[in-house]
């Protein structure tokens, strides 16, 4: 239905707690990519705020919206969010309510992020200890981004303890010794579905990657950085701020990156 005539209720737990979850999945010229990866991990999502919602009737309802939306031959994107429902204001779950289903497609522009290089922000990482449930609660999540975006850079890379999880909306490779370098799955970060097409590129272009945690004093040692997502592909970062000094500094983006980004170009857009 048209964007304006869609409705929510006020005491949709999802407009009152922020009591649901979400998903974008990329589609290049209109053809899913990982939907299967992006359906798991919404599957999963919904599994640990234990709500129950046919993952069939999903991946239908998202083919389907791409066609409607008239974007089958266009690069787009498919929205999800599921919200446990409405009901009465209660911060238990209430029993016996119909989840909400909110998905929508829209234009995206996927092309050309192999020529952008990115500034980031380094800051510290205010988020709960649930990073691997992909909540719409993302309050840390915009408030970092916010911090980066009137700062004038792309994106604010959060420290754990010093360590570095991931981006407000990105995951984040390291090359170190011609070694790539990404946080572990596990509660601090989101398991990005690009992230994990990068480690499968690795083992395809024998490039070396470690699941381990990269501590903000290491950057020195560091060579290359870049960030991943659905919509940032494989971004190269170039400079790198804390407290206002410049941590890390580079002109070009780097042969590990650049390789990856070839390679990522080749099977998203089959160019052989
Ligand atoms: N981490 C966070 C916090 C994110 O919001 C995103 C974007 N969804 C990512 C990582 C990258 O995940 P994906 O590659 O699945 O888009």
């Amino acid at each position: 239905m048209p964007h304006d005539q869609a409705f929510v209720s006020v005491f949709d737990r999802g407009f009152m707690f922020g009591d649901g979850i979400y998903e974008v999945t990329p589609f290049y010229k209109g053809k899913p990519y990982r939907l299967e990866d992006h359906l798991d991990r919404l599957k999963y999502s919904l599994s640990q705020i234990e709500v129950e919602l046919e993952i069939d009737l999903i991946r239908r309802t998202m083919l389907e919206a791409v066609s409607r939306a008239g974007l089958e031959n266009s690069d787009c994107a498919v929205y999800v969010q599921i919200t446990r429902g409405v009901a009465p204001r209660t911060h238990f779950y209430p029993q016996h309510i119909e989840p909400t289903l909110l998905l929508y497609a829209f234009p995206v522009t996927l092309e050309g992020f192999e020529n952008k290089k990115a500034s980031v922000l380094v800051s510290k990482d205010l988020r709960w200890h649930r990073c691997d449930i992909k909540s719409i609660s993302l309050m840390a999540n915009v408030r970092a981004n916010n911090e980066s975006h009137t700062a004038g850079l792309a994106e604010n890379i959060l420290l754990r303890k010093g360590y570095f999880t991931e981006g407000s909306h990105s995951s984040i490779f390291f090359v170190k010794n011609n070694t790539l370098y990404t946080h572990p799955e596990g509660p601090h970060i989101l398991s990005g579905i690009t992230r994990k097409a990068v480690i499968e590129l690795c083992a395809n272009l024998g490039i070396k990657l470690i699941e381990d945690c990269v501590h903000i004093d290491e950057l020195v040692e560091v060579d290359e950085v870049f960030l991943t997502g659905t919509t940032t592909q494989i971004l190269a970062v170039t400079s790198m701020f804390h407290k206002e000094e410049e941590v890390f500094s580079t002109t070009e983006t780097g042969k590990i990156t650049r390789a990856l980004q070839n390679e990522f170009l080749r099977i998203t857009r089959n160019t052989d």
